[in-house]
């Protein structure tokens, strides 16, 4: 099932050209608020996937046209982020003018964890990329897997962890990369109003039984800059699961960035990018200065 949210933080199903409201399946209070689709996922893990279904089945449908598309999880408690999990990246990024110190090769998401960024960095499919006026700052875009937590993960194993997933859907990590004389944390570089466009719906985990092989690229206009497999996660969706959560808990509705492959660059005002993932979709985001 393509889950969204839309309107007035309604939650529904995207079948075809049509969008099924299940907001009678979101509890009180929740519904209608920016929190309807958390608790949307923790309901769901408690009565099933196959009630998506079934209420799909028996809702009105809304031409998705007519309404206007929210980031899928607008609001998720916590948005972690893996760094350095493709190997390609990590080979790029050692040789790049933005790591001036250098960077150890040996040192992936395995050794270094997960970084968080600012959940309220997060925009929608309906959105755009505002890049703050910094003269002289690079703004990369990174395309990655973004994976939404189905129910709360505390300590559990890394057979257990895709147990824990309630889908998919496609994310862009925009970084304001590091300049000389500059000292910014990485999470306030990467957490700049919109700097996590996601969608532009969720893929349900039964929609896609083996997250290890899924073709992820991602464009500039039309020039294709990114292109890779999350079969080349050094780090892949299940071990992340289980190594952040013998850190922290993670909860329904948080939202996990796997991480980069190899051809990240510039983005500037004008731009469009796309990002398409295989068996989750694909979404375009405008690039604007930033206005405020
Ligand atoms: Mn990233």
């Amino acid at each position: 099932v393509k889950l969204v949210a839309f309107d007035a933080f309604r939650v529904g199903a995207v079948e075809g050209d049509q969008v099924i409201d299940l907001s009678s399946l979101v509890p009180v209070p929740y519904g209608g608020t920016p929190y309807a689709m958390n608790a949307f996922i923790e309901r769901i893990a408690e009565v099933g996937e196959s009630t998506i279904r079934s209420a799909a089945g028996k809702g009105e449908g809304l031409p998705l046209s007519s309404v206007h598309l929210l980031p899928p999880v607008p609001r998720p408690g916590q948005l972690l982020a893996a760094p350095l999990n493709y190997r390609r990246h990590i080979n790029e990024m050692a040789s790049s003018k933005h790591v001036p110190s250098g960077l150890d090769r040996e040192k992936t998401a395995r050794e270094l964890g997960f970084f968080v960024k600012a959940s309220a960095s997060i925009v929608g499919p309906a959105d755009v990329i505002e890049l703050p006026n910094l003269p002289g700052r690079e703004f990369h875009h990174e395309c990655e897997l973004g994976v939404v937590i189905g129910r709360t993960a505390r300590a559990v194993t890394r057979e257990a962890a895709l147990g824990h997933v309630f889908g998919y859907t496609c994310l862009i990590d925009v970084t304001m990369r590091m300049a000389p004389g500059f000292e910014e944390e990485r999470a306030m570089r990467k957490s700049y109003h919109s700097f996590t466009p996601i969608g532009p719906h969720i893929v349900t985990a039964d929609e896609i039984p083996d997250p290890t092989d899924l073709a992820i690229r991602l464009w500039v206009n039309d020039e294709l800059r990114q292109q890779s497999s999350t079969a080349n996660l050094i780090v892949d969706v299940a071990e992340l699961i289980h190594l952040a959560s013998a850190v922290t808990t993670l909860h329904a509705g948080d939202v996990y960035a796997t991480g980069t492959p190899e051809g990240v660059g510039p983005i500037v005002p004008g731009d469009e990018v796309r990002i398409e993932i295989e068996g989750i979709g694909a979404m375009r985001i405008p690039v604007r200065t930033r206005r405020w």
